[in-house]
């Protein structure tokens, strides 16, 4: 049964059970209206109070200030990859535009300026990666600069952040990207890098917070946008949040960017449009609204100092997991660099490689400990320790790992 299974699956991950017994009653009945919560229209009241009231607790929560909006998308954090690109050429073009002057020769230096656009990318595993590759391949990769990639300092392996020092990072960019935790290599940011952090306007940072998201305080005025799906820590799949600076939300006509020869974002990635909208631009899926909003609710009812105490929560649970691991350096090797592992995705090998690692899995399923297989592009173990599991399936982790070391001498 469900109160059996202690999983630590990478993403959809698990949702706390209350939650799920609220949902599966919402979802036949919502509120004894006698249709569920995925029958009512999205343009209903019902609906906007759902919207409203999680963008609420969103905020309460992160401590996000008044001059962010909160954005429900759709697409997953892989429609941001391109929306975040598409989005913040936008502004820095309307940017330029405004400093510039609409004059006939300012329309020549805006050319010139637009030739030389960089988005700057801060390559740190597959999902940054993967953010940058789709950047080039709207704007060319003239156009995209690695400010740093951490495989270079690896044998082209991820594991790693460079040193701040080593960055180059362009002097205007349209933004500065990176994954503040890599899901498949185990990669988090310790903290916000220095060398981002704000001078009078700039610079524009945005950062994919899809696997880290509700674990720890945010420095929210440090970034302009920040997006994160929400099926790891927040709630079902199907819904993607941005948060975004409101000042950033307005993009150039399209005849500008016409004129400029730059790709304008489809209207279902225009954050503009979104806002406006108060996300329901189109049909959003209310029911994922709906769950996350509940989770809220929770964690808002669990912690009276809001994500500070669901952070003290994470570390305590990572460490556990970490101390059991390094007790036994013989027989497990945490791949990522002590100094940036993830306290939401502990990935590791296991000496004697894949045919040690199939035992070890075999094992964790007889206990109830399940979703630890590391991801196919890093084999190995993963365990993802995300805000539901709870810190009983942690410790019980961190005794299966030692007692499997134990097994082997
Ligand atoms: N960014 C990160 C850090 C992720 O972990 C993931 C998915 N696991 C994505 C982006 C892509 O999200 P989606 O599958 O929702 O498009």
């Amino acid at each position: 049964t469900r109160s059996d299974i202690h999983y630590f699956g990478a993403g959809p991950a698990l949702l706390p059970t209350d939650v799920l017994e609220d949902a599966a009653k919402a979802l036949l009945n919502y509120s004894d209206t006698g249709l569920g919560i995925a029958e009512h229209s999205h343009r209903s009241e019902i609906a906007s109070t759902i919207i409203n009231e999680a963008k609420a607790d969103l905020a309460s929560y992160l401590d996000i200030p008044d001059n962010y909006e909160i954005l429900f998308m759709q697409g997953g954090g892989s429609a941001e990859f391109s929306a975040m690109a598409y989005n913040f050429v936008g502004a820095w073009v309307a940017r330029k535009h405004k400093e510039l002057g609409p004059d006939d020769s300012s329309m020549q230096e805006l050319k010139l300026a637009v030739k030389n656009f960089k988005i700057d990318y801060i390559i740190t595993g597959g999902w940054s990666k993967k953010a940058a590759a789709e950047a080039e391949r709207l704007f060319g990769s003239e156009h995209v600069n690695i400010v740093a990639d951490s495989r270079e300092l690896n044998d082209g392996k991820f594991g790693t952040i460079p040193e701040e020092r080593t960055w180059n990072l362009s002097e205007d960019a349209a933004m500065v990207y990176y994954c503040d935790n890599e899901t498949v290599d185990g990669v988090e940011f310790p903290q916000f890098p220095k060398s981002l952090e704000p001078k009078h306007d700039g610079p524009i940072v945005v950062a994919d917070m899809s696997s880290n998201i509700l674990s720890r305080k945010i420095p929210m005025q440090n970034f302009s946008a920040i997006f994160f799906g929400a099926q790891k820590n927040l709630g079902s799949t199907g819904v993607t949040v941005v948060i975004i600076k409101k000042s950033l939300l307005p993009q150039p006509s399209v005849a500008l960017m016409k004129q400029l020869a730059l790709p304008i974002p489809p209207r279902i990635l225009e954050f503009e449009t979104i806002a406006k909208s108060n996300s329901l631009y189109n049909t959003l899926s209310i029911f994922d609204v709906y769950i996350a909003g509940r989770v809220l609710k929770k964690l808002l009812q669990q912690y009276p100092d809001k994500v500070q105490g669901q952070q003290a929560v994470s570390e305590l649970k990572a460490q556990l997991i970490y101390t059991a691991l390094e007790a036994r350096p013989d027989v497990y090797k945490i791949i990522p660099d002590k100094t940036v592992r993830s306290r939401m995705n502990i990935c590791f090998r296991i000496e004697g490689g894949d045919a040690a690692e199939e035992t070890f899995l075999k094992q964790g399923v007889t206990l109830g400990l399940t979703g630890l297989r590391g991801h196919r592009d890093v084999r190995g173990i993963r365990a993802s320790n995300y805000n539901s599991v709870s810190l009983e399936s942690a410790k019980k982790l961190a005794s299966f790992i030692g007692t499997f070391a134990s097994q082997r001498g």
